[in-house]
């Protein structure tokens, strides 16, 4: 069901109106609390310039790391300050996100003025969604915007409960673009669309890879999972990581494919390691040759270049894990080379999305992110969404 997004509203919904806005302002620090990246607090500059433009009042809330409480070293103070440097207008930082002080700041607000709330989950009833907390949470505002989408796929207070006391409660411009590339690209995909899966373990991801099933035409693997596939299918894995408990479930999995007609595509090759280590030592094998005592830890060139094929004539391309152990430069050529040839496909004018939180990392490291359609912000909630799941924060935004 399409959400009401802020581009639906006129200025003049908007003018005078306070809005609470979520967004997702759990930013790295170094041990100083100094923010060490901003790419969160500029990625949500976008909606709080358009709701300060047209002249609302926004009270922005978000997380910081876990607190169990109130906890000196996450407040948001920092925050404030960088947010400020970057709007270019002051920022009034709230010391608690509920009660008297923080509805008198607000009321000094005038048209076009940010405050920041103090740490949402200082409260425990924030993750537990307590009804009593969203209420007073909402009392401040008269509308909602949930522009945060890495925690949509929670029921929290600030993502959910408020909803039932704001109206309306609407999708801003950072989690509508995540539902036009990760639920649009699905649904009405540009095709060929093809799925690369890969991580760690199949466990993991078996609601992706069955419900991307059911809507691409070509899916890849690679990463940990394949040996899983390999085992199933007879073959050799030496030491590299299989779930025996899953044996099954990947001879399910592929015979599904083939009964959708989906291109079912694992590496032909792979490089092994004596152990698991950044150094260790290192060969190319055939999947039929993989060494007794020996562990995969990426895709091979061979199986790159097959890859590179299958994708040559796709128009939308979602990766979800990457190929090897790439935080080991050594086996970090596979992910690589994935990274390159998608960044190419998008010179040509296909849709690619990065979904995961360590697929992005990987995407970011080959320093390509840039040139992808689409970068999640989200792990969890991206890949949620490409399970077909309702995302409780999502749900709970009014209706287009
Ligand atoms: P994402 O966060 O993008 O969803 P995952 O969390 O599923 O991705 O998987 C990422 C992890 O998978 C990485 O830490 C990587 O080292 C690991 N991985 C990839 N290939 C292998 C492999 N062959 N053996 C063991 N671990 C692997
Ligand atoms: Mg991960």
């Amino acid at each position: 069901m399409p959400k009401q997004t802020l581009a639906n509203l006129t200025s003049s919904d908007l003018a005078g109106k306070k809005v609470l806005v979520r967004v997702d302002f759990n930013v790295p620090q170094d041990a100083t609390g100094a923010i060490t990246d901003d790419t969160r607090i500029r990625a949500a500059l976008p909606t709080i310039q358009h709701l300060t433009n047209a002249g609302a009042k926004v009270i922005l809330t978000s997380h910081l790391g876990r607190p169990k409480g109130v906890t000196e070293s996450l407040r948001l103070d920092p925050i404030a300050t960088r947010l400020a440097e970057l709007l270019g207008q002051p920022v009034v930082k709230c010391d608690d996100c509920i009660g008297d002080d923080v509805a008198a700041k607000v009321s000094n607000l005038g048209n076009g003025g940010v405050a920041l709330l103090e740490n949402v989950r200082f409260y425990p009833e924030e993750e537990k969604n307590d009804p009593e907390f969203a209420r007073k949470l909402a009392l401040v505002a008269d509308m909602y915007v949930n522009d945060a989408f890495g925690t949509a796929h929670r029921a929290h207070a600030s993502t959910e409960g408020v909803t039932k006391y704001l109206s309306p409660s609407v999708a801003g411009f950072l989690l509508d673009k995540e539902l036009q590339y990760l639920s649009g690209a699905i649904d009405s995909p540009k095709r060929p669309l093809a799925a690369i899966v890969g991580g760690s373990k199949v466990s993991s991801k078996i609601g992706v890879i069955e419900a991307l099933l059911g809507k691409v035409d070509k899916l890849l693997l690679g990463g940990g999972m394949i040996f899983t596939f390999y085992k199933a299918r007879g073959l050799a894995v030496g030491k590299s990581l299989v779930e025996e408990d899953k044996l099954d479930l990947a001879r399910s999995l592929e015979a599904m494919a083939k009964e959708r007609g989906v291109q079912f595509l694992l590496p032909t090759d792979v490089v092994v390691a004596d152990d698991f280590k950044p150094d260790a030592n290192s060969q190319t094998v055939s999947i039929n040759g993989i060494p007794d005592g020996w562990m995969g830890l990426d895709i091979g060139p061979d199986s790159v270049k097959v890859f590179q094929d299958a994708l040559a004539d796709c128009q939308t391309v979602i990766w979800n894990g990457p190929m090897g152990v790439f935080e080991f430069d050594k086996f970090a050529v596979g992910t690589e080379a994935i990274a390159h040839t998608l960044a190419g496909l998008t010179g040509k004018g296909a849709i690619t999305i990065i979904g995961g939180g360590d697929s992005v990392a990987a995407v970011e490291k080959v320093g390509v992110a840039e040139q992808m359609s689409h970068i999640s912000t989200g792990g969890g909630a991206s890949l949620e969404l490409l399970e077909g799941k309702v995302l409780p924060g999502i749900a709970a935004l009014n209706d287009a």
